[in-house]
């Protein structure tokens, strides 16, 4: 038998055979869990992983060769032990930007029209009342992080006549500017827009980075959508804000606790729509994300450097080692 490849995340092969007989195909034994054991990493060479916390335990302890991140956010896996043992660590660049930015102006033409408290009034109570919502086109929509998926949100948001400010100090004026959107500092973007879209990825430097303050300087009429990572946002903020309708409302993919807790303060919370992580949660992101992950492990076991390799240094070690660019 080839290679073992454990597999954690349950989508993978789900809504098409293709990723796992490409796999199979290719000589590699496949392994399942729901869960990712420290042990498991141990008797197998490659790592397909969702959201799953890879830390630098387990990474010493395994015997893994390469680690395909089945997304593209890395805050789950512990680079620095990953380069340290000269694992690459794949993501699946691009594979779901079009799937988060078209669930992103969901949430905002869900919050604009609030559709959640309409179908809520028919379906739930059967009452045949209106609902009187506001209008997209003309509104400013702030985009926090202007990579894969703010410049897919913002493309969508200039189509519909909205006015777009972007905060990210690592994006260039000209790129922004060129999706027709403006550079903005995070302050003004806070002041002006009527909808706030987080799309940076979490790290040291972005944790918590919309907490009270940020949220006091947006407008009390705007919306604040999160479908990066919980880490990015004060939740407790966030829930006292609605419940003083400091802002008109949320719209949250993403938890700091994934799974939400059952006694989470989120669910007392108005205005406020929630899904459960399902940004990427398309048959087409999946697939793409699946054969994306799948490839990049069988180029690495054809001596070929996988493509999107996020611990760069590791590619130099790579390169010495006689892969194949
Ligand atoms: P990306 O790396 O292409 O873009 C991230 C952008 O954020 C970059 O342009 C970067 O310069 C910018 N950035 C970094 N630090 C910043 C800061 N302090 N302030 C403002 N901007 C900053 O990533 P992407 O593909 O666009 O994905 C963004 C994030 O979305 C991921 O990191 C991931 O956490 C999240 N995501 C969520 C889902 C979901 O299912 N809800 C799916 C995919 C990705």
């Amino acid at each position: 038998m080839g290679a073992k490849v454990l597999i954690v995340t349950r989508t993978f092969g789900r809504y098409s055979q293709e990723p796992l007989n490409f796999l199979s195909r290719n000589g590699f034994e496949i392994l399942r869990s729901e869960n990712l054991e420290p042990s498991f990493l141990k008797e197998v060479d490659a790592l397909i992983v969702g959201t799953n916390p890879v830390t630098a335990e387990m990474i010493e302890s395994s015997n893994l060769k390469i680690i395909a991140k089945h997304g593209v956010g890395v805050d789950n896996i512990d680079l620095e032990a990953a380069t340290k043992k000269g694992i690459p660590v794949t993501i699946t660049l691009g594979a779901n930007s079009q799937a988060v930015a078209e669930l992103t102006i969901a949430f905002i033409f869900a919050l604009a029209r609030k559709l959640m408290i309409a179908h809520e009034k028919l379906f739930k109570n059967r009452k045949w009342e209106g609902v009187v919502g506001y209008e997209v086109g003309g509104k400013t929509l702030g985009v926090i992080g202007f990579g894969a998926i703010g410049r897919e949100v913002a493309k969508r948001a200039v189509c519909l006549g909205m006015r777009v400010l972007v905060y990210d100090p690592y994006a260039s004026k000209e790129t922004i500017e060129a999706h027709s959107a403006q550079s903005v500092d995070l302050e003004t973007l806070l002041k002006e827009s009527d909808f706030v879209s987080i799309h940076a990825p979490l790290t040291e430097e972005t944790r918590n980075m919309i907490g009270e303050r940020e949220i006091s300087l947006m407008k009390k009429s705007a919306f604040l959508i999160n479908t990066s990572r919980g880490g990015l946002l004060d939740e407790d903020a966030l829930v006292k804000a609605l419940k003083e309708g400091r802002i008109a409302g949320a719209a949250l993919d993403v938890f700091q606790e994934e799974p939400l807790p059952e006694d989470s303060p989120f669910f007392d919370c108005p205005n406020l729509i929630t899904t459960a992580h399902i940004g990427a949660h398309t048959v087409e992101a999946i697939y793409r994300m699946n054969m994306m992950a799948a490839q990049a492990i069988v180029d690495y076991f054809n001596k070929k450097i996988p493509k999107h390799v996020v611990n760069r240094e590791v590619v130099e070690m790579l390169k010495k080692m006689g892969f194949e660019e």
